[in-house]
């Protein structure tokens, strides 16, 4: 949809550049200044063929009107004002709409835009609570669930990205990263003082990002870094104004960069010929592409229900049997808490997620077969370890589909009757006859599970310690 005060805007840049006044410019074009005011001001939409004769009248493309940027500061702080006095927080004070007359100097503007930011800001950090953080995650994922995990508009700008520095098979290489930001104007650099919990650092001044130190030479977390950094910029994004729009901004960035590193068509080519040969593991696709198993598992469910035509879950499981990250669109059935939210919930014990742990040659996935009450599902798993915490990733798809998968003649099946709590929560009347009233531990101090995100404010770094960063690199 266009931005009809940006248009307005551009149009007005363009009129009092030519000096002509609302009722010149309108005689021109044959329609009341009153009405052209109307639509400068972004109240009205103009039809195709006035913005035509406009453009004439001007003497500038029909492109020049429509681009999607305002045309200088002025403009962009006077659209801002108006986008920012519309929202429902401004509404509830019940204080009158500012018009930005041509006699606001720029300093009022600009102070009246930056409190109208700080006001957002302090709404959202105050709603910002753990629960609200794990309503929003919530949301985001079934928004997600409903687009199949698959968002096109970012796998065309990845494949576009790749192909523009001749990325054509196989491993994207560092060396293409770099040269990826190259064209975008930025430079990378490792250095081993990045603030704390910045994960990378963009100045955008002086074109470069700043990385943590190239330890692990090749390490694919280094590639996805660079990329997410780049993908701020390369969708547009500008600081988050809620608590959801973070998670979304976070959630874009990481689609991007997995998009970049197992791009679409190569993707999809190795996956159908797996598929084809009736031999699709997540190992080989992690292995074809250079990235981690959760990284591939994950990419796997970008692209299996849009374009391999199947329902799958994905799985990140703690030793201790915790969800860190799931998602599904084929019926299993998550645990859940009261508000929604899968994350912290403990998985039943006789998943392919916690059987995995119990196993000890660790090196290849594990496969199982998993009759649940809403039907059997083929699950493959691979251990791993980071730190001391060991964890577990599962895709898993319908009985019907673990035809086109490595390992579905698996002598392993399970039966899980999970959320009935006998199935697997509750200890059996011998052994509670027997231990109940006589026995007492301690429990651990349970990690939150949300802890990662940031809290307090969303962007999660410190100002004076990024601008104190940012000033020593700047030389
Ligand atoms: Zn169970």
């Amino acid at each position: 949809m266009r931005d009809l005060a940006t248009l307005g805007q551009r149009i007005r840049h363009f009129r009092t550049g030519r000096s002509l006044t609302l009722e010149q410019l309108g005689s021109e074009v044959n329609i009341a200044g009153s009405q052209l005011s109307l639509i400068e001001n972004g109240r009205r939409e103009p039809r195709l063929s006035l913005l035509t004769a406009i453009s004439t009248a001007l003497g500038v493309q029909l492109a020049d009107l429509l681009e999607d940027a305002p045309p200088n500061e002025r403009a962009r702080l006077e659209i801002e004002l108006d986008r920012m006095q519309r929202s429902p927080i401004y509404g509830s004070l019940g204080l009158p709409a500012i018009r930005p007359s041509r006699t606001m100097s720029d300093d009022a503007l600009t102070a009246l835009v930056g409190l109208h930011h700080e006001l957002a800001r302090r709404a959202s950090e105050a709603i910002a609570t753990p629960e609200e953080a794990r309503r929003a995650n919530t949301e985001l994922r079934q928004r997600m669930r409903a687009r199949d995990n698959h968002l096109p508009e970012i796998e065309k700008l990845a494949e576009d990205t790749v192909r523009s520095v001749g990325h054509q098979v196989g491993a994207l290489t560092h060396r293409s990263v770099s040269r990826m930001a190259q064209q975008l104007g930025f430079e990378l650099v490792h250095v081993g003082d990045l603030p704390h919990s910045a994960r990378s650092v963009t100045d955008l001044e002086n074109g470069r990002i700043y990385l943590p130190p190239a330890s692990i030479p090749g390490g694919h977390g280094l590639r996805s870094m660079a990329l997410q950094a780049m993908a701020h910029r390369l969708l547009g994004h500008t600081e988050p104004t809620s608590y959801a729009d973070f998670l979304q901004q976070r959630l874009e960035i990481n689609y991007f960069a997995a998009a970049c590193l197992m791009p679409l068509t190569q993707s999809v080519d190795f996956l159908r010929t797996a598929k084809s040969e009736r031999n699709i593991a997540v190992e080989d696709f992690r292995d074809a592409f250079g990235v981690t198993h959760e990284a591939a598992a994950l990419r796997f469910t970008n692209l299996a229900t849009a374009h391999l035509d199947m329902t799958l879950h994905f799985l990140r499981v703690g030793g201790e049997g915790g969800v860190y990250k799931a998602y599904e669109n084929d019926g299993l059935r998550l645990p859940v808490d009261v508000t929604g939210s899968t994350e912290g919930q403990l998985v039943c014990r006789h998943w392919s997620s916690r059987m995995a742990f119990t196993r000890t040659n660790r090196t290849t996935e594990f496969y199982q077969y998993t009759d649940t009450p809403e039907g059997t599902f083929f699950e493959s798993t691979q251990t791993g370890t980071s730190g001391s915490d060991e964890f577990s990733i599962t895709i898993g798809v319908p009985f019907s589909d673990a035809k086109w998968f490595r390992g579905r003649e698996t002598p392993h099946r399970e039966a899980s009757r999970c959320p009935d709590e006998n199935c697997c929560r509750r200890p059996s009347n011998e052994l509670a006859t027997r231990w109940s009233g006589k026995a007492w531990s301690s429990a651990k101090l349970h990690a939150h599970i949300l802890s990662p995100l940031p809290s307090g404010t969303f962007p999660g770094v410190d100002d004076q310690e990024l601008y104190a960063f940012l000033q020593a690199h700047a030389d």
